[in-house]
């Protein structure tokens, strides 16, 4: 049986070239980075819990017709998914005040936006991936005009089916960040919700308590991590039968 191929390592994800031209296999890693990976830590159960995750809210995003890279779930940490070139950009969607937004304008965390907020931070992690305006997107190159009328679009309706489903199980969603891939269908290009969504990339909320059920509990040193994500599974019905256990990458061709 062949080995197959890595194509890239990231901090809490590696990709392998897929079985069929065009896929990907994302591997769903048990490391934890923050702070740009000042901060690192292996815990143990994250990779199950998010790819569990990713797949339950890109399906959905599927279902109601917001196209997503996502194909299918291999196993317990890893998903196929198209194979897309990745524009360099965090988007990042805001309904309350927290974390950088928060530091940088002086808006106590936790203070509801008087209506979403969209930023775009340049992906570099050299950089610390620098919070970038339209007007650099533009000048750059990393985005056209279209792209930039898609991707706000896309991002406002993830935000919407998300803070619905989250609103659903008590939990309120204060912010998210997604990535978005281009596909090529023939001479066509299609931008599609790429990466991965889950506690890793949004700050989730109880709404009657204000716990914390995110990555902000590994920053912040709030307590057990795989607890917080768990609850997250647990209440949207996604929780493995088995509880998450450290896995070796399987062979897919
Ligand atoms: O740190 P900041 O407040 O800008 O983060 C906003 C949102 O984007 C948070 O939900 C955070 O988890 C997510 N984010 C991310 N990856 C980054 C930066 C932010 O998932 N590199």
């Amino acid at each position: 049986m062949a080995r197959r191929k890595k194509i890239y390592e990231g901090k809490a994800k590696t990709l392998y070239e897929g079985p069929e031209p065009g896929t990907i296999v994302q591997y769903f890693k048990d490391d934890a980075t923050a702070f740009n990976a000042e901060k690192r830590d292996v815990i143990e159960g994250k990779g199950v819990l998010n790819n569990l995750l990713s797949e339950f809210f890109m399906q959905g995003l599927g279902q109601i017709g917001v196209p997503t890279h996502f194909l299918k779930r291999l196993n317990m940490r890893e998903q196929l998914v198209r194979s897309c070139e990745i524009i360099p950009l965090e988007v990042i969607v805001r309904n309350y005040a927290a974390g950088s937004m928060s530091k940088r304008l002086g808006i106590n965390e936790g203070t509801q936006l008087p209506r979403p907020i969209v930023e775009y931070c340049y992906k570099d992690d050299a950089l610390g991936d620098p919070l970038v305006t339209e007007e650099h997107i533009a000048a750059f190159g990393w985005a056209s005009q279209q792209d930039m009328d898609d991707i706000l679009s896309l991002a406002l309706r993830v935000n919407d089916f998300l803070s619905g489903v989250m609103l659903a199980v008590g939990i309120r969603l204060v912010d998210f960040k997604i990535e978005i891939g281009r596909v090529y269908d023939g001479d066509f290009q299609r931008l599609v919700v790429a990466d991965e969504i889950s506690p890793d990339s949004c700050r989730l909320w109880d709404i009657e308590t204000g716990q914390k059920l995110d990555k902000d509990v590994f920053r912040r040193d709030l307590g057990s991590l795989t607890d917080a994500y768990t609850e997250v599974a647990r209440r949207l019905g996604v929780m493995p039968n088995n509880p998450p256990a450290a896995g070796k990458p399987t062979l897919v061709n």
